[in-house]
């Protein structure tokens, strides 16, 4: 990364962090061009693609198929597809490292350890994310300050040292859960079925459960570790 970007991403960081995520997404994606896309995960997410396509109908949006998603996962991608006529890039883990992994760990290696679930993580979720991170100059998240305890510090756009010192833009960093579906259903954003029947936070199927009503909305999420441990790798660095 070099002295220049820095300087304009901490100055862009100072001038953006009250702005809507629409002006957020509006300077991103003028500064960016076609080397900025969405990495779409989570419901949040839906609304940044929303966001984005009014920006610029060309906007660009990929997502990570781990092989261990939920039929209703699926599903919206396609939707999310057909109504905003996106050719949504699917990426895919390494064939070689997933069979070698599933070979020597098991299909279920996730529950053994923290340390088995990282690399499941690392194989399915961030090597395949690395690969088109390699691609871009910027990517876009649906990344919440108030999401969980590893999130507080979250800036509105930030040099990602964890990829390569790619910039990263979170428009959504100052919204909260209620923010983001209020924008969903008044702008009519499909959304995956699962957040309705006590998914607020969808992950792949066999570590994400339903969360009971009052309890934190990523308490679904590998719902057997400790909060400190909970992120997958793609918003932390690795070490
Ligand atoms: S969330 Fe679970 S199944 Fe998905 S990549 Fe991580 S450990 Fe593997």
């Amino acid at each position: 990364m070099s002295d220049e970007l820095a300087a304009e991403i901490e100055a862009a960081n100072a001038e953006l962090a009250d702005k809507t995520p629409q002006e957020i997404m509006k300077w991103a994606m003028d500064r960016f061009g076609d080397k900025i896309a969405l990495a779409w995960s989570g419901a949040e997410d839906v609304a940044v693609v929303d966001i984005m396509a009014k920006v610029d109908p060309k906007a660009r949006v990929f997502t990570l198929d781990t092989g261990r998603l939920n039929p209703e996962t699926y599903d919206v991608i396609d939707r999310v597809r057909d109504k905003y006529n996106m050719n949504i890039e699917v990426m895919f883990p390494n064939s070689d490292d997933t069979e070698a992994m599933v070979r020597e760990q098991g299909m279920n290696l996730f529950y053994k350890s923290v340390d088995n679930r990282k690399l499941c993580c690392k194989t399915r979720k961030v090597q395949p994310l690395r690969r088109q991170l390699a691609t871009l100059d910027a990517w876009v998240t649906g990344l919440r300050a108030d999401q969980a305890v590893t999130r507080t510090a979250l800036k509105v756009v930030e040099i990602d040292e964890a990829f390569g010192g790619i910039v990263k833009v979170n428009p959504l960093a100052r919204w909260s859960h209620e923010d983001v579906w209020n924008y969903i259903k008044e702008n009519e954003v499909p959304y995956n079925e699962l957040h309705d029947n006590g998914y607020p936070s969808i992950g792949c199927a066999p570590c994400t459960r339903k969360v009971a009503e009052g309890e934190d909305i990523r308490a679904g999420r590998w719902w057997w570790e400790s909060p400190e441990t909970k992120e997958c790798g793609l918003h932390v660095k690795e070490k």
